[in-house]
């Protein structure tokens, strides 16, 4: 069996004593952010005298970028400027979440501030009400490095029976994706589903419809709760687009995608016309679906185990293997939304959104920001 982290085995029971002592009116603040890896979470906690109505109440904070790769030059002292508050599943009400974005010491964006150059995008298109929902694919891992419940020096019965799987037999850690699901439900994050996927140890958790820079903002907090309900557990959660190598699915990030337009009567011709779009810049997509220019997306997007190669541009209704799938019911009802299915787990869903949103909603002359 695969072997879970040392804090795991620490006395739950004991904790919950301290964690239902009042706290006289105050309210813990924990700032969440995005390192300058682009995927990994940093987060730290301060005291507030009231609870915060909004964002205003929460002041701007600073730590020290040198130790989470955002730091330029001895200068190390950034901001985190709160963007987006969400309930503390943790310690509960009245202590809150807050997503950060960060600023330099001049209060420009950083450079590893990917969601500056997306609300800028998100804005000029705002008039097309654009809304995004992501599928987030991820998988266990136990503290040896092996997806959990895998053994240690051999692999579990092939693909074919997990996916959608109930059963002690095939569906592995499904204890974290209930309580996961739960955590983003009292936090406010728009979670709309999840499921066991078809490698053993791997699920998926939906996201959306959100509108613009929502959908960047929920699937960030999503991803760290979901590392933090797994640490509760002693177990990694991997966003990595293929950790096994063989005959083994890799990971996405489906981004699904609609218009006002495309979701009104007829609105399939939008998102042909959004397609087409697609179809000439498909390379500069691929660039930024991974955080690392396409390098990860190149383990991952092999033409095998339902994805499309990574040099063609493809769509089709219902299928799977294309880049572009219109699901059968939009094709059905002629109107909808559509999917693109290149973005990889670890992807920026900043990055992503602000991708299609430019390349199917900007003309030209606007594409300047
Ligand atoms: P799949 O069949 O590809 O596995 P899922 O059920 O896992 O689909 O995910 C569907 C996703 O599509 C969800 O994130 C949902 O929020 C999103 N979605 C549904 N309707 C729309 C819409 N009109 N516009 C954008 N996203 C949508
Ligand atoms: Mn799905
Ligand atoms: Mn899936
Ligand atoms: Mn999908």
């Amino acid at each position: 069996m695969a072997s879970v982290s040392v804090s795991s085995g620490l006395n739950k029971t004991l904790r919950q004593h301290y964690l239902s002592l009042p706290q006289r009116g105050l309210c813990q603040v924990t700032y969440v952010w995005v390192d300058g890896s682009g995927e990994g979470l940093r987060n730290k906690t301060r005291t507030l005298d009231r609870e915060p109505q909004g964002l205003d109440d929460i002041p701007e904070w600073n730590f020290d970028g040198s130790s989470t790769l955002q730091a330029k030059g001895s200068n190390s002292d950034m901001y985190l400027n709160p963007v987006c508050i969400f309930r503390d599943p943790f310690t509960l009400d009245p202590n809150k979440l807050v997503l950060c974005e960060v600023l330099e010491h001049t209060r420009l964006p950083a450079e590893t501030n990917l969601r500056s150059d997306c609300n800028k995008v998100m804005e000029k298109v705002k008039e097309h009400i654009p809304w995004f929902g992501m599928e987030q694919e991820y998988t266990f891992l136990g503290t040896d490095g092996r997806p959990y419940g895998w053994p240690s020096n051999g692999f579990p019965a092939p693909q074919g029976p997990y996916y959608c799987s109930v059963g002690a037999d095939c569906a592995y850690g499904r204890d974290i994706v209930e309580c996961h699901y739960k955590a983003c439900l009292y936090a406010g994050v728009k979670i709309c589903g999840t499921n066991a996927e078809v490698m053993p140890s791997q699920w998926e958790f939906q996201v959306g419809p959100c509108e613009g820079i929502e959908m960047g903002d929920h699937l960030w907090m999503a991803r760290f709760l979901l590392h933090r309900v797994s640490e509760d557990f002693g177990v990694v959660a991997s966003l990595d687009p293929k950790l096994m190598t063989g005959n083994w699915n890799g990971a996405g990030c489906h981004t699904n995608v609609s218009t006002k337009d495309m979701r009104a009567e007829g609105g399939l011709q939008y998102i042909e016309q959004a397609i087409e779009k697609l179809s000439t810049r498909h390379a500069e997509h691929i660039k930024v679906y991974d955080p690392h220019n396409g390098q990860d997306n190149m383990r991952r997007l092999t033409g095998l185990h339902e994805t499309s190669s990574i040099l063609d541009f493809s769509a089709g209704l219902a299928n799977r293997g294309a880049s572009i799938r219109i699901p059968r019911q939009v094709g059905q009802e002629r109107r909808g939304y559509f999917e693109d299915r290149r973005p990889s787990a670890n992807c920026d869903p900043y990055v992503v959104t602000a991708a299609i949103a430019r390349t199917c909603l900007l003309d030209e002359e606007e594409d300047e920001i």
